[in-house]
């Protein structure tokens, strides 16, 4: 009779079936470290606002005292894609960066929080989407429940200044200093525990290079946008939603307002141009 293995078969098929206790232990660190970094990898997938992102960003150390960047466990059920924090350097931020094969845009909402932005968080919420909030100081104060709604709905605070102050771009460069670190601190602080804010726009569009250059020393990124709906005229719903469906373009910045008037308008055309939005296959995502 043939025997099935040679000696020296039996001797390597030994050493697989039982191998000396070097290897099991290999074997053993190798299968953790595996199970290890599946979990690190499927648990940053799922926690969207992602905490190296966050230790990246500048606005982080020169925020104020007591402000953290939100980690993991701010972040809401669903995950988005692309959305690293924004790099705080003085130029203005008018597009979103594309990091997914599919085009993103970013909304923005001006002037709240105000009767309205409710309304507004609704319907994000049923879409399951987020967005950015620039905020007038005294308003966030005075409404502290509504600023917290919007961060616990995992969107983004912007500064729109304390009193909406159209001129702070064309004061002097400490005065500006003040009133930017004043509203900032406002609006991060408004909630318990406080937040960052990552961006900052200047009421009406009013930039100047020196406010350019101080919303980054404050630690924001200065915001512009790349589609104005000119929700804010009242123009009608179907204006607005036109003027996104004429101007929106891959990694778009879009302006709404949710505060300084009456918001029905725009509430109406969120309604309608956001599942419009999706049908042409754009996801939504923070301004990067
Ligand atoms: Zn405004």
């Amino acid at each position: 009779m043939v025997p099935m293995f040679t000696a020296r078969q039996r001797v390597i098929l030994r050493q697989i079936v039982s191998p000396p206790y070097i290897y099991r232990w290999a074997g053993l660190v190798t299968t953790i470290g595996l199970m290890v970094g599946v979990t690190v990898v499927v648990l940053a997938d799922v926690g969207a606002p992602t905490v190296v992102a966050a230790g990246a960003n500048p606005a982080v150390s020169s925020a104020p005292a007591g402000i953290r960047a939100r980690t993991v466990e701010d972040a809401p059920a669903f995950g988005m894609p692309g959305e690293a924090r924004p790099a705080i350097t003085p130029s203005l931020l008018s597009v979103t960066s594309t990091t997914t094969d599919r085009p993103t845009v970013a909304l923005t909402f001006d002037d709240g929080p105000s009767t309205f932005t409710p309304q507004v968080l609704d319907i994000l919420a049923e879409h399951r989407i987020r967005a950015t909030f620039c905020m007038i100081g005294n308003q966030a104060v005075a409404e502290p429940a509504m600023v917290q709604r919007v961060v616990a709905g995992g969107h983004r605070l912007c500064d729109h200044t304390f009193t909406h102050d159209a001129t702070v771009g064309s004061v002097d460069e400490g005065l500006m200093s003040t009133q930017l670190g004043r509203s900032h601190q406002s609006l991060a602080t408004v909630v318990n525990p406080p937040v960052s804010v990552d961006y900052f726009r200047a009421p009406e569009g009013k930039w100047s290079p020196q406010l350019d250059h101080v919303a980054a020393a404050t630690g924001m990124r200065p915001l512009g946008w790349s589609v104005d709906t000119l929700d804010w005229t009242q123009p009608g719903v179907a204006s607005i939603v036109q003027a996104v469906q004429r101007s929106v373009h891959p990694g778009a910045v879009i302006l709404f307002h949710d505060g300084g008037g009456p918001r029905e308008q725009t509430v109406e055309a969120l309604r309608q141009v956001i599942p419009w939005l999706q049908d042409q296959g754009y996801e939504f995502t923070f301004p990067t």
